[in-house]
């Protein structure tokens, strides 16, 4: 390692050829770069041309693709670069296991939960975009994170934004957290336009650019569903302390209420580089180029309360946080299978949160998750009954 190296910052990004990946790229560069930061590790899955673009550019030591067909690929466009080359999931906990002090963890899906529990027991500080991990495993993965000695960061825009407004002295005083909501596209359609609705038209997102599967979970508010679940785990409050507001224009991000009646707010343009900006900094504040709000254009905020009979995925996370468990993990399980057979056109938007739910009916009563293992049991369970019930 060069002399200057030593004062980098090492990160690694878990899921950088992604919409939060990018993004977590674009804030890195725009921060100084190779001038302030070291890459330990890059990794992505499918688009191996971007995950060696980006490898090359930034320098990374490593990148990994989580798809083991596609290691020839990968050395292959990474020849002469002196970049090391892994794939597959030993591949990914590699990258995770590579020293590097902050590390983002943006994978989707539960995919992304062996990976981050390996930076997290090393004591990395976890930027934490992949939700499913706080969803699946709870307080199995906040003890996995402090017992490693590093800092749990969120990254989600609303959990960043009760992050940066949570009085921490005053946690006795917080009443309730209030996280907001587009409403996605079909906040305005009736049952039956969405029942003939496809993964095209779900995944037409009115505020946010995202990823294909979180975009569709905001559509059908599952995506909602599972923030609750992680609002839960990562601020320790009780199902009833936490409320779901419909707000269309996503300029207040989410807000604490205090026992004085205080609500206090975080408020900006949609653009993930804020959130991502403030855990890469934490505890400063970074200058970022993100659009700044205009209040006069602006004009107005509107808020509404969200329909749980059009969009069930807001009871179904009600019912698991009561139920406990590991019903969290069985929730996300089932919703990861019924998603990618709604993508793939062979269920309908609407049986997404009926596949659900039959599957919580089925598995209820698991016992609670004594370690990882009977998380990842859980999740296998619900993704098994989910896919016998799709067939
Ligand atoms: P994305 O689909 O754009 O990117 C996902 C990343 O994970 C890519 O790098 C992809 O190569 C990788 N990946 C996909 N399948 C994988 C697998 N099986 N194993 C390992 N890697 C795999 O998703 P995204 O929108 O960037 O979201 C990433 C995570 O961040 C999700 O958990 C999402 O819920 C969360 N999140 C995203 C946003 C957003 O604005 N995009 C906001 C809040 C939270
Ligand atoms: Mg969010």
């Amino acid at each position: 390692m060069a002399s200057g190296d030593d004062f980098k910052r090492r990160l690694t990004i878990l899921g950088s050829t992604g919409s939060i990946g990018t993004n977590t790229l674009d804030v890195v560069e725009r921060l100084g770069g190779r001038d302030r930061f070291a890459i330990a590790a890059l990794t992505g899955n499918g688009n191996i041309p971007l995950l060696a673009e980006q490898a090359r550019r930034v320098g990374a030591e490593l990148a990994v693709t989580a798809d083991e067909h596609r290691y020839g690929e990968l050395r292959e466009a990474l020849s002469g670069s002196g970049i090391d080359v892994a794939a597959g999931r030993s591949g990914l906990i590699e990258a995770a296991e590579r020293d590097a002090g902050w590390v983002m963890a943006a994978i989707v899906g539960n995919a992304g939960l062996g990976p981050t529990l390996a930076a997290a027991r090393r004591g990395a500080d976890i930027a934490l975009a992949n939700k499913e991990c706080l969803v699946s495993a709870g307080s199995l993965f906040i003890e996995a994170v402090s017992a490693g000695g590093g800092r749990l960061l969120p990254v989600d825009s609303e959990h960043n934004a009760i992050f940066q407004v949570l009085e921490n002295d005053q946690r006795h005083a917080v009443e309730r957290i209030v996280l907001t909501a587009s409403g996605g596209p079909f906040r305005t359609s009736t049952l039956d336009e969405m029942r003939h609705v496809t993964a095209d038209t779900a995944r037409a997102h009115p505020n946010w650019s995202m990823g294909l599967k979180i975009s569709i979970d905001s559509a059908s508010m599952f995506n909602k569903a599972l923030e609750m679940i992680e609002a839960r785990h990562l601020f320790r409050l009780k199902p009833d302390q936490i409320e779901v507001i419909v707000h269309p224009q996503s300029v207040i991000h989410s807000m604490v209420g205090y026992t004085d009646g205080s609500v206090l707010a975080q408020l900006g343009c949609p653009d993930m580089r804020t959130a991502i900006g403030y855990a890469l900094s934490y505890p400063e504040r970074c200058r970022l180029p993100v659009e700044r709000l205009d209040f006069a254009r602006l004009a107005r905020l509107d808020f509404e309360a969200p329909d749980e009979v059009r969009f069930p995925a807001l009871r179904l996370a009600r019912r698991a946080m009561e139920e406990g468990g590991v019903q969290g993990a069985v929730l996300n399980g089932a919703k990861e299978t019924a998603l990618e057979a709604f993508i793939k056109g062979r269920v309908g938007f609407l049986a997404m949160a009926e596949i659900v739910e039959r599957v919580m009916d089925a598995l209820a009563g698991l016992p609670a998750a004594a370690n990882m293992d009977d998380v990842f049991a859980a999740d296998e369970k619900a993704r098994r009954a989910a896919a016998e019930m799709i067939r």
